[in-house]
């Protein structure tokens, strides 16, 4: 007799981890992006129709894949990135779990063009998850995916999705993270034709934040640094009367990834003191290096939660470092006034 209980196919089960890793057409754009910087890419362009809904594309110049581990990078828990449980714990890209083009394939109509340094380069096209065609496709090396319909075959997400304001929104506010993270990268976003950013890629910090929140406002941001045995810290700050209605002018990268983290942020604002009016945040972008096995990153699918062993140490670190930039700052005026 047939037992009842028996396992999913492979492409019902990936549509379902895409329910956890992919919420709507910035999740995409977020690991398609990653990904690319995972590859040692130098330039990282983005181009989106209709806020992401209509297509996503992400073309890199990183190493590419070679034509015979294409399907395989598809397939669910399949990566490149670890190998041994001990890679877990001390984790340097952004990607591992080897889920994103899995899900994303399963719930898109996607097509990659990819090659290596020694390899001719191939195309491939999936469909709901199938490989519907591979054929070799000379270009150079690097790689460019094409997502068009997403969720077409989830209609239950595709409901779920908002307005294109909002979409893009959320794709803007992940591709200026992503890049900060990058300094070293060129990125560009496009949407409908209009570009939205455009970072230069020369690792300065200061004007990557130019190239993202404007020119005007990086030129007022202070510099901060700070650190101790565990952490080194480096990265820009507001002054007091530089502020915005919410928090999401705050950022906190650790090890080249971007994270949130409530207590972090809320050792930024405590840097400030009493000089933040009720109800205004500071503009924050904190670049952080930690040993990899303070960070355990694997706590949540999208990897923006983390667990820190010494986050009291760190919020400490933080506290001080903008209390007193600050504090020097409040120096000048005063100091020029007795000269
Ligand atoms: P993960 O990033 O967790 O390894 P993904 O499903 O995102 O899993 O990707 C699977 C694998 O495909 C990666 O480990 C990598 O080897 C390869 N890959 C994906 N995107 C790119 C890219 N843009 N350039 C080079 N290799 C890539
Ligand atoms: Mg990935």
């Amino acid at each position: 007799m047939m037992g009842k209980i028996h396992e999913l196919s492979e492409i019902l089960s990936n549509q379902i981890a895409a329910g956890e890793v992919i919420e709507r057409p910035a999740s995409v754009v977020k690991e398609l992006v990653e990904n690319a910087i995972d590859a040692n890419s130098t330039q990282v362009d983005i181009v989106v129709e209709q806020a992401g809904l209509q297509m996503i594309q992400v073309i890199d110049n990183g190493d590419g894949i070679e034509p015979e581990d294409v399907p395989v990078a598809f397939k669910r828990h399949a990566t490149s990135k670890i190998a041994t449980r001990q890679d877990l714990f001390k984790i340097q890209s952004l990607g591992f779990r080897g889920e994103a083009l899995a899900s994303i394939a399963s719930v898109s109509d996607l097509t990659i063009e990819t090659a290596t340094a020694d390899s001719l380069g191939t195309f491939a096209h999936f469909k709901g998850g199938l490989l519907e065609e591979q054929k070799t496709n000379p270009i150079r090396p690097g790689t460019a995916i094409t997502v068009r319909d997403l969720f077409f075959n989830t209609p239950a997400r595709l409901k779920y999705v908002k307005t294109f304001q909002t979409e893009l929104a959320n794709i803007v506010d992940i591709v200026n993270r992503l890049a900060m993270s990058h300094p070293q990268i060129a990125f560009t976003l496009t949407n409908d034709g209009h570009l939205l950013l455009k970072t230069a890629g020369n690792n300065d910090l200061k004007q990557t934040i130019a190239g993202i929140y404007g020119v005007t406002m990086a030129k007022k941001l202070l510099a901060v640094s700070a650190s101790d045995l565990d952490f080194k810290l480096t990265g820009y700050v507001s002054l007091p009367e530089l502020t915005r209605a919410t928090r999401n002018y705050l950022s906190i990268l650790i090890n080249g990834r971007f994270i949130k983290n409530y207590q972090l942020n809320k050792a930024i604002i405590k840097g400030y003191g009493s000089k933040l009016m009720v109800g205004r945040y500071p503009i924050a972008v904190l670049a952080i290096e930690m040993d990899p096995l303070l960070i355990d990153v694997n706590v949540h699918p999208t990897k923006q939660e983390v667990r820190l062993s010494k986050e009291t140490a760190l919020m400490t670190l933080i506290e001080g470092a903008i209390k007193e930039r600050l504090a020097t700052e409040n120096l000048i005026p005063d100091a020029m006034q007795n000269l």
